[in-house]
């Protein structure tokens, strides 16, 4: 469902892609790992083409991402991706914010958008906050509103960069939990995680990259049993 194929890309003289290459099956849990700097959430952004590649092959949901005739429009209405910040607006109420892609994007109806919102906001557990607005949740809540909001879209794949690392680990244990129900429900996706607790409990395939490539992946075996000496300092580092 998601294809990266000898993925290189630049910014000015630095090369942050060297040729990465993965795939991600239907369902598939994926732990995308690494120091900073290694080029995780620059590959996340790739898959969304929210940064062009210089050469390589990524292919998404049957969309040719980096060809020049790709309808990027039906390419994100497929890709659903969460941030570490949340990107709420502030002057919405949840609810609001969760109905104005579905709205203006999709062309739903409003009460369709609005019954879609409240079965997003009841599989994170905000059923209660959907009139609030962002400023009176919490941070864990604001971000379990911020996954909702891309559930909204019903996206076949699910990009998650880091999306608990702004968080005290209470409100960090919340948003795990939703992600762990989402995990269960089937819906494929990528995360880029530092818990490494939490990547070997729920994901299906673990990726290590290491300074712009993969340097080792497998299943979440490699996280007990590191073959190269990199993966063992860097989870070394993360315990
Ligand atoms: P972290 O764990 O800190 O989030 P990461 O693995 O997600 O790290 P990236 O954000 O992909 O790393 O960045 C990889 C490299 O690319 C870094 O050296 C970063 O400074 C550089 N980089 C990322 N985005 C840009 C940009 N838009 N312009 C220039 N350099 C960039
Ligand atoms: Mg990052």
């Amino acid at each position: 469902i998601v294809m990266l194929k000898d993925v290189k890309k630049s910014f000015d003289k630095l090369q942050v892609l060297k040729g990465v290459s993965f795939s991600v099956e239907p369902g598939e849990v994926m732990a995308l790992i690494g120091a900073s700097g290694s080029g995780k959430s620059t590959a996340l952004r790739c898959i969304d083409r929210l940064e062009l590649i210089d050469s390589g092959e990524i292919v998404v949901c049957g969309h040719r991402v980096n060809d020049p005739k790709l309808d990027l429009r039906k390419l994100r209405l497929d890709v659903g991706i969460v941030f570490q910040s949340y990107n709420l607006f502030p002057h919405l109420t949840i609810e609001e914010n969760i109905t104005l892609a579905p709205r203006s994007v999709k062309k739903i109806s409003r009460d369709r958008a609005r019954e879609i919102a409240l079965e997003s906001l009841a599989k994170v557990g905000l059923s209660e906050k959907a009139q609030n607005y962002p400023e009176q949740l919490s941070g864990g809540q604001q971000q379990r509103a911020a996954i909702a909001r891309s559930l909204a879209m019903e996206p076949k794949v699910m990009l998650f960069d880091e999306v608990t690392s702004a968080l005290d680990p209470k409100l960090t244990g919340e948003v795990l939990k939703v992600i762990e129900a989402l995990a269960a429900s089937g819906i494929t996706m990528i995360m880029v995680t530092h818990e490494m607790n939490f990547a070997r409990r729920i994901a299906d395939q673990v990726i290590f990259m290491h300074q712009g490539y993969v340097h080792e992946s497998g299943s979440t075996d490699i996280l007990t049993s590191p073959r190269t000496p990199e993966l063992r300092e860097f989870i070394g580092d993360e315990l």
